[in-house]
């Protein structure tokens, strides 16, 4: 007996074509795709009225575990990632201590498949504690199950050292993954440098901390042949940098976040640290260019950069609070509201966006519903309005400046390797 998922528009990012099909699923795997299958010998799920896509896949997350487990856990972050439709995601390594050796990163792996939300691939870290000086063991860690380096959090501030990581990565095919920031330009910035930050009179974050550290990153990337991807990318320079490394054919990636594609500066005016990210919110123009790179795919993905942090700590301001929004649980809705509702982007260039791109960059599995593949998908509702409600949040996390807006596309069943992981009774 399987379980066979009736009616559901199914959302094909590769053909761009989207049909009313039945899946039906055996085990971990969808054994058929068909108009109108034998329903008699199985458990039949009525998912008429919802769209479904491949499970979507979220490169950039952080989990807090180990360590500061009061902000967010595997459990929690995970939990988060099912019930935002997400079946598979990359974990950073900046918790505490440092995911720098195997052991780490098959606790990670092993801690999220006991809970079976979502399969948990984790970035461990470039350098020994992220100090930036000794390179870590790419080859244990990628042996542990490591998809990634990144230092995220912190820049790599010697290009020699970006260097040879470059060089070591290339060996093992892995990306190295840059969180860009070059600490003599960022300073103590708290938001981004410009009107807002002069009118309330707080240290600003050049966008050129950011521009230049990638522009080094993708001369490096040439240099050596490695695969260099880009973190969070915000300013409209950065954009322009990455279009014109591609042009070149640099083996260059980028990621861009929903709040850097929806949200400007100015809204730390009325929302102060509820609006303190890294990097920051910018200028209406680099929004705009965020945009365009995501629609010409100089951007290739979407990340969320999910950075759950407590109340408390948000409490403290805008000068001395931590950097940093949740986005698991909205980032789907945001983006199909904004983007896909207004005529902008199709429902199946958002899904290969934020599920077969970084499947394919990534080298993981999914990223497209067929026979034979694992049964990893969601089913969101595109016909009815919800608020963003932050006390059903599964995450630890309430830090989100998208608080109460009014979204469509929610999730309302995530199926991850066939089993149900989230379902919205409402
Ligand atoms: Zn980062």
């Amino acid at each position: 007996m399987g379980r066979l998922f009736q009616g559901a528009v199914v959302v094909d990012p590769m053909t761009g074509q989207s049909r009313v099909l039945d899946l039906l699923v055996e085990g971990q795997m969808i054994a058929q795709i068909g108009v109108d299958l034998e329903t008699s010998s199985h458990e039949v799920i009525d998912l008429r009225g919802l769209h479904v896509l491949p499970g979507l896949i979220d490169p950039h997350v952080h989990l807090r575990e180990p360590g500061q487990t009061h902000k967010e856990t595997i459990e929690t972050g995970t939990m988060a990632a099912a019930a935002g439709g997400f079946t598979q995601i990359c974990c950073m390594p900046n918790t505490s201590p440092i995911v720098d050796s195997s052991e780490w990163v098959t606790f990670i792996r092993t801690t999220a498949d006991r809970f079976g939300y979502a399969t948990v691939h984790p970035i461990a870290a470039i350098t020994k504690g992220s100090k930036g000086e000794e390179l870590t063991d790419f080859d244990a860690l990628k042996k542990a199950g490591a998809v990634g380096f990144s230092d995220d959090g912190r820049g790599v501030q010697s290009a020699r050292v970006m260097r040879d990581a470059l060089m070591a990565a290339k060996l093992l095919d892995l990306p190295i993954i840059v969180h860009a920031e070059d600490e003599t330009l960022s300073g103590a910035g708290c938001m981004n440098a410009g009107d807002v930050a002069q009118q309330l009179q707080v240290p600003g974050i050049l966008s050129s901390a950011e521009t230049v550290m990638i522009a080094r990153d993708v001369i490096l990337a040439q240099e050596t042949g490695a695969h260099v991807h880009m973190c969070h990318v915000s300013p409209e320079a950065a954009v322009s940098v990455i279009r014109y490394a591609k042009q070149q054919h640099v083996h260059v990636t980028a990621e861009v976040t929903p709040h850097h594609l929806l949200l400007t500066d100015e809204l730390v005016l009325t929302l102060g640290a509820q609006a303190k990210v890294n990097p920051p919110l910018r200028s209406e123009a680099d929004r705009a260019a965020c945009v365009r790179g995501l629609l010409d795919g100089t951007l290739d993905m979407v990340a969320t950069d999910h950075a759950p942090h407590t109340e408390e700590e948000k409490a403290r301001g805008l000068v001395s609070g931590p950097f940093g929004f949740v986005g698991l649980e909205v980032s789907f809705p945001l983006l199909y509201t904004a983007f896909v509702k207004s005529g902008i982007l199709s429902l199946e260039k958002l899904a290969y966006m934020m599920s077969t791109a970084p499947a394919k960059h990534f080298h993981l599995p999914g990223g497209r519903i067929e026979v034979g593949g694992l049964a990893d998908f969601v089913a969101v509702d595109i016909a009815h309005e919800r608020r963003v409600d932050v006390a059903r949040f599964r995450s630890k996390g309430r830090n989100t400046p998208f608080v109460n807006r009014m979204l469509y596309g929610f999730p309302v069943m995530t199926i991850h390797r066939g089993q149900t992981v989230f379902l919205d009774a409402q």
